[in-house]
């Protein structure tokens, strides 16, 4: 069996988990049913207790809430709304059985008492409590004496949950934070994905249409006519009056947006009102963001004409008012008070868009800087290494820069091999007292929640993000923060992805060594450095496998292609033994090595330490016979005995065919064709 690095102190994510909802509706209405029946039919079991015993009883009662709410945190939400209900329940009966509800304000205590329990509204208890002392200290004749006893629970019980809720929700804030309920914080949250969405979307634009600035203004619901300046993405950024707004019917900006749909015009010597200073511009223009009615608009300006563009730019310009409208339609409908639920479908859509807009570093910053609304202290993301099954930090937030690199083993690390096990995100709770690899040392960290970045069943790393003692993850934020990483996840996705195309253009695909036309630019780069003087020379080498038809034929393509692979390895190890040089396959069983720096008689020494080695180390056949691999090679060098890169080439394979004539298995270079030249002539 498995065993489960988390039992005892860590709770997993169940990702099919579905929040149980308690119906405050349903339980309001269904306690003032059970109360007014038995108010009008008059079913009060009549007690009439004596002081002494309805004071044990309402202590009692007390007792128990205070328990539950004490315990509140072990118990779990579904647990304390069950037992919420059922003290309602108590209350009530207690209510009734001492002598029934008998006051002037019978009715109002009851919704307290119940929105108290149920939905935590502390500033409707507030003012209803008031209302009742009150009516109670004009009218105190009126009251029977369990009334009294029922309004010093109602009060007490309400103090001491607020009191409560204040000391565990938030540890060290300020009092402006202990009103923020939870709601707001997800509304925020909300807002800054969007408003980063926004920011995103304007960098793009302001990277395909190379404008000097481009803005988002929103239009002023209660003045009408006047946009303010939202978002701005400019070369001359310190420039841009961040709080620059327009009236409609009047100025530059007024006037071109009252005229039509995309307007640009000629700003060549207009001042734009929205820089601070004096910024060229020969183009702007306006175009409206509509959704039902004018709800922004854009403006963009250049420092060049744009005739010759002005149907793209009046495209891309549309595409982008389109982008905003989606955006703040999702916008719009969080002001409307949508669910958890929705919100957060919401946010997957729109990191679903963040996704084809942002490189690497761009989303991570982006994403670090969003979780920052969730209390998060530091986090970093691992990417995954299949090769040694490890995971490497990559990008980090509130960590120190020297942990960029460091790697973890899933051999060694029981969380990982979980991790990897499950494919699920789990919390590590106080964490401080664990001795965590994955922390550094940090002991402030109190929480960790980690998540694997998988795709059907690749793994592309974890994210990993910590809260300080005192915070903690929610299930609204976990499942937020999952959502948002499948786009992290699909980023990672991408990028592996890219990185193999780009393999496959640059390397040949038998031995993994760069290309024939690979080569051939690096070899015009190498040749280039002697001409700007930042090499001496440049020497080559070519390289053929003797007699490989033969080989092939004795033992077949298949064993060919392994004794390719096993050249490429040797290649790639002198490669590394020796600086500034390079190899590549340059067709069939045919080889490169260039070497930068190296004259002719140092590449002859090393072309013939490789031939040398091949000659004694690489074997190949099958059981039966085992054949040495012999080369031939070819040497040259630039600018001694050569032009340019083309005559680099050929004299190098010259050297080559030398090198085959006079008997194979040997290195012959440029100075050995003139010799045989000067001795032709
Ligand atoms: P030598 O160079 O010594 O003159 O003789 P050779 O037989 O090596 O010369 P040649 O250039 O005529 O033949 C090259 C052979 O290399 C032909 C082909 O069978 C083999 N070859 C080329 N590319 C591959 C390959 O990708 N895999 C395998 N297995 N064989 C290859
Ligand atoms: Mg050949
Ligand atoms: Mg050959």
């Amino acid at each position: 069996m498995k065993s489960n690095p988390l039992k005892g102190f860590a709770s997993r994510n169940k990702p099919d988990y579905k929040p149980f909802k308690f119906d405050v509706k349903i339980t309001v209405f269904s306690m003032i049913i059970i109360i007014f029946i038995l108010d009008v039919f008059g079913l009060y079991p009549k007690a009439e207790f004596n002081y002494l015993t309805n004071l044990i009883l309402y202590v009692l009662f007390f007792a128990a809430v205070y328990l539950i709410e004490m315990k509140k945190d072990d118990l779990g939400e579904r647990v304390i709304n069950r037992l919420n209900y059922l003290i309602g329940l108590l209350f009530l009966t207690l209510a009734c059985v001492s002598g029934g509800i008998t006051s002037p304000l019978k009715w109002p205590v009851l919704i307290l008492i119940i929105m108290l329990l149920t939905v935590r509204d502390f500033r409707t208890g507030i003012i209803m409590a008031a209302a009742m002392l009150a009516v109670f200290l004009k009218d105190w004749q009126k009251f029977a004496q369990q009334d009294v006893f029922m309004y010093a629970v109602i009060i007490g019980y309400g103090a001491m949950v607020y009191f409560r809720d204040l000391k565990s929700k938030v540890p060290r804030s300020d009092a402006e934070t202990l009103k923020r309920i939870e709601t707001d914080k997800e509304s925020m949250h909300f807002k800054t994905v969007i408003y980063n969405l926004l920011e995103s979307l304007l960098l793009l634009y302001h990277d395909i249409l190379k404008p000097v600035t481009i803005m988002y203004f929103i239009r002023d619901e209660d003045s009408g006519g006047i946009f303010r300046l939202t978002m701005s993405v400019s070369t001359k950024e310190t420039e841009v009056i961040k709080d620059y707004s327009f009236d409609i019917k009047e100025g530059l900006l007024g006037t071109a947006l009252n005229k039509n749909m995309f307007f640009p015009f000629d700003a060549k010597g207009a001042r734009m009102p929205y820089y601070a200073g004096r910024v060229e511009v020969k183009t702007a223009a306006t175009i409206p963001v509509v959704l039902n009615k004018v709800i922004g608009a854009v403006v963009i300006d250049f420092d060049r004409e744009i005739d010759a563009e002005k149907d793209t730019v009046k495209e891309r310009l549309k595409d982008l008012t389109g982008e905003i409208v989606d955006i703040m339609e999702l916008y719009d409908i969080n002001h409307k008070a949508i669910s958890k639920e929705q919100r957060v479908s919401r946010m997957y859509e729109i990191n679903e868009k963040l996704n084809l807009m942002e490189g690497k570093s761009g989303l991570m910053n982006n994403f670090f800087n969003e979780i920052k609304s969730f209390d998060i202290y530091s986090g970093y993301l691992a990417e995954y290494a299949p090769e040694d099954n490890s995971f490497e930090v990559s990008d980090s937030f509130n960590y120190p820069p020297s942990v960029k690199g460091v790697k973890f083993n899933c051999r060694d690390n029981e969380f990982l091999r979980y991790l990897m096990d499950t494919g699920k995100s789990f919390i590590i709770d106080n964490a401080a007292q664990r001795n965590i690899n994955l922390n550094f040392n940090r002991l402030n960290l109190d929480k960790n929640f980690i998540s694997l970045l998988k795709h059907g069943n690749d793994v592309y790393g974890f994210i990993k993000l910590d809260k300080e003692k005192g915070y903690f993850f929610s299930e609204f934020e976990m499942r937020t923060l999952e959502m948002m990483l499948s786009r992290i996840t699909v980023m990672l996705e991408n990028t592996r992805l890219y990185e193999k195309i780009k393999r496959q253009a640059y390397h040949d695909g038998l031995t993994g060594l760069l290309n024939h036309l690979t080569f051939q630019e690096k070899l015009r780069e190498s040749v280039d450095k002697k001409n700007k003087g930042e090499i001496q020379c440049v020497s080559l080498c070519v390289l053929d496998i003797d007699f490989f038809k033969k080989f092939n034929d004795s033992f077949g393509h298949e064993e060919g292609d392994r004794v390719l692979k096993k050249m490429a390895g040797m290649l790639s190890e002198f490669e590394k033994n020796n600086e500034n040089t390079y190899c590549a396959r340059y067709g069939g069983e045919e080889f490169v090595f260039v070497l930068e720096n190296y004259d002719i008689y140092a590449a002859i020494k090393i072309a013939d330490e490789i031939r040398a080695y091949s000659e004694k180390n690489l074997k190949g056949g099958n059981d039966q016979e085992k054949r040495p691999i012999n080369l031939s090679i070819g040497v040259t060098s630039y600018p001694e005995f050569a032009r340019d890169p083309r005559e680099l080439f050929k004299n190098a394979d010259e050297a080559l065919y030398l090198a085959k004539e006079e008997g194979r298995n040997r290195v012959k270079s440029t100075l050995d064709v003139k010799k045989i030249d000067r001795r032709k002539r």
